[in-house]
């Protein structure tokens, strides 16, 4: 069977990994529906956040830590993590039909968009042939995959040096492009034996018959060619968002505008998190606002389903067996 072909009935499909979008899925798992996150990476901009230290309750931790304790509390009550990116979206009846770049198709009673950014690419003709063919835009998710390989990773900044210390253990040689001449992950780069630094370089071409084989980078009038089994590229964030717009309205500042439960104009499309026309973009109001629309959304299931009670608050989780969660 072909993979698009493959249509998989769940509750509630959550797009985007996010803290916003993870804390979503804690909290439609918890309440028994089958929830499945589907994102790019894990953690989202968190990832980029050093150190956060106003989440209340929480000692100052490292962004990563803080999506990683969500996401497993999410997977504990059964929610399932799909890495790939959505593509497009579709209403048939009251039912969503949400489709992957990599061909999987999800059937669910209500979706909850939390894409509040996707990784930004390299912006090359023939990028999107790789994406998942050894081209990621995560190192935590796909990193190790490629264990004692060879790989490349495009980077800079704090997020160089978290994806440097994560990749230089794990694989046999790593190339680090750093699109600058001078930056601070370089020193960290060069304390690795087995890790190669280009500074002021870009990546301008990739090769492979059907996965990557060797990426081109280039420097002014220098080129050369790496032959490695995976590329990773984490240089920050963009909004990319055009599979919602026909179901959305999109304010001024480029948000999905939702009420305060977070409800879309389109019935069952929950939004939450930085994507939202919620104010302020700070972790904590992400979660928040992702829990709202997690609750709300079960509200909405239950009405379909034909159960009248809805839900106020979340102060007891469903009684039964919880079925443990899994990534792909
Ligand atoms: C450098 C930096 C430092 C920060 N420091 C702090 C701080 O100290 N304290 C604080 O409270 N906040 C801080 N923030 C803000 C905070 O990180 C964000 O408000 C919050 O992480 C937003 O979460 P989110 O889940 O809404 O969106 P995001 O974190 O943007 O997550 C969106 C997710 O959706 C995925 N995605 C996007 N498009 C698709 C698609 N089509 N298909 C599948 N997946 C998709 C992305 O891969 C990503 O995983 C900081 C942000 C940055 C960038």
């Amino acid at each position: 069977m072909a993979l698009s072909e493959l249509v998989e009935e769940v509750d509630v499909v959550v797009i985007g990994g996010g803290i916003a979008g993870l804390s979503a899925a804690l909290y439609t798992a918890r309440q028994g529906l089958r929830t499945v996150v589907i994102s790019i990476d894990i953690g989202g901009q968190l990832t980029y956040a050093s150190l956060i230290e106003n989440y209340p309750g929480v000692e100052p931790v490292k962004g990563l830590d803080l999506a990683m304790k969500v996401q497993k509390q999410a997977m504990d009550f059964g929610a399932q993590i799909v890495i790939d990116e959505v593509v497009k979206l579709a209403k048939e009846g009251n039912s969503f039909v949400v489709e992957t770049r990599k061909g999987w198709r999800f059937r669910s009673l209500a979706v909850i968009a939390a894409c509040g950014k996707a990784p930004r690419r390299l912006g090359i003709d023939v990028e999107e042939r790789f994406v998942g063919k050894g081209l990621s835009y995560c190192v935590v998710c796909d990193g190790p995959l490629y264990r004692g390989k060879e790989v490349a990773l495009v980077s800079f900044g704090e997020k160089g040096v978290e994806g440097v210390e994560f990749l230089a253990p794990l694989v046999k040689k790593l190339h680090y492009v750093v699109p600058s001449e001078k930056d601070r992950s370089i020193e960290t780069a060069k304390r690795f034996s087995n890790v190669e630094v280009y500074p002021g370089y870009r990546v301008v071409d990739i090769y492979g018959e059907n996965r990557v084989k060797a990426v081109k980078i280039a420097r002014q009038n220098e080129e050369k060619i790496l032959e490695v089994d995976a590329l990773f590229v984490e240089i920050g964030f963009e909004t990319k968002i055009d599979f919602l717009k026909p179901f959305v309205d999109i304010n001024e500042r480029g948000e999905v505008v939702v009420d305060i439960y977070g409800q879309t104009k389109t019935p069952g499309l929950f939004a939450a998190g930085d994507l939202a026309s919620t104010p302020y973009k700070q972790a904590v109001i992400a979660a928040a606002s992702g829990v709202v629309a997690a609750l709300s959304a079960i509200n909405y299931i239950n009405k379909l389903k034909g159960i009248s009670k809805s839900i106020k608050a979340d102060w007891e989780k469903k009684r039964g067996k919880v079925k443990k969660g899994f990534r792909l």
